[in-house]
């Protein structure tokens, strides 16, 4: 990465550096180096079956890397000593499927993670979830069930949860698939805030016009390989790269 002397390189939030992922036979990750500078908003894009998921879940220890170090906030997450819950609470993460407790009114989904994981207790969990309410614009939905809110809303939901834990960075994985076209922009609204605020944002998505408007660099991977990556407007309209070409002229 190029810097300029009124832009210094800001400091590294995610480093991941060599790393590779197998399944069986089936090396999924084949040397992947990225980094995500603090307050820096990478969109990662490419077919289904690039790794993008696998590269996510290596972020967070959900998957184990076969070889390889991830760093997050300077510590090295794949060292065998490293405390997994310390770091997953250092990190947020949106999944495609919003993974509310159905059975629990909104404001609990949000305290309980905070309680259970944090400690926290019953008033300081609830003043976060009420905070985080507000920001995704959900204040009058904090007593209704996951089940009588639209797909938006329970995305939004499952944002604030994560926002409630007072993470350091954020992972998205494909936040917007499983909506309905008419309710992605209202998660796409949130997801835009967050980036203005500073938050360090790492986005697997297919929504080009994020990506471009939002994000400060685009990935694009293919076959577990960072293929090309740079200025979102130049990797989305004029890619260096056939494999991001083709991908590209695909989703249009
Ligand atoms: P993407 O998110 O880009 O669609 P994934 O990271 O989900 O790609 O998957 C990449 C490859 O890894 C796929 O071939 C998928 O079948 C395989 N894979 C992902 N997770 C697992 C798993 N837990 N066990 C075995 N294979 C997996
Ligand atoms: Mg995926």
């Amino acid at each position: 990465m190029s810097s300029t002397p009124q832009n210094p390189p800001p400091t590294r939030e995610i480093e991941v550096r060599g790393l590779h992922k197998s399944f069986g036979d089936n090396e999924v990750l084949r040397g992947i180096d990225l980094e995500v500078g603090s307050g820096e908003v990478v969109c990662v894009i490419g077919p289904s079956g690039s790794g993008k998921s696998t590269l996510l879940r290596c972020v967070n220890l959900l998957e184990e890397p076969t070889r390889g170090q991830v760093f997050v906030g300077g510590t090295e997450v794949t060292h065998p000593d490293v405390d997994i819950d310390a770091v997953r609470r250092r990190i947020g993460m949106v999944f495609q499927q919003f993974n509310l407790f159905p059975h629990l009114s909104v404001t609990d989904n949000l305290t309980l993670p905070q309680r259970r994981v944090l400690g926290r207790d019953k008033a300081a969990a609830a003043k976060a979830a009420a905070e985080n309410l507000r920001r995704v614009g959900l204040s009058e939905k904090a007593d209704a069930y996951p089940a009588s809110l639209s797909g938006g809303q329970q995305q939004r939901v499952a944002i604030a949860r994560a926002l409630a834990m007072g993470p350091q960075v954020m992972l998205f994985d494909e936040p917007t698939s499983a909506l309905d076209p008419e309710l992605v922009g209202d998660v796409l609204a949130v997801m835009r805030m967050l980036a203005d605020e500073g938050m360090t944002m790492m986005v697997v998505t297919h929504e080009m016009s994020f990506a471009r408007e939002v994000a400060d660099r685009v990935v694009f991977m293919d076959g577990g390989v960072v293929v090309e990556q740079g200025d979102p407007a130049r990797v989305i309209g004029n890619p260096a790269h056939e494999r991001t070409r083709h991908f590209l002229s695909r989703l249009l």
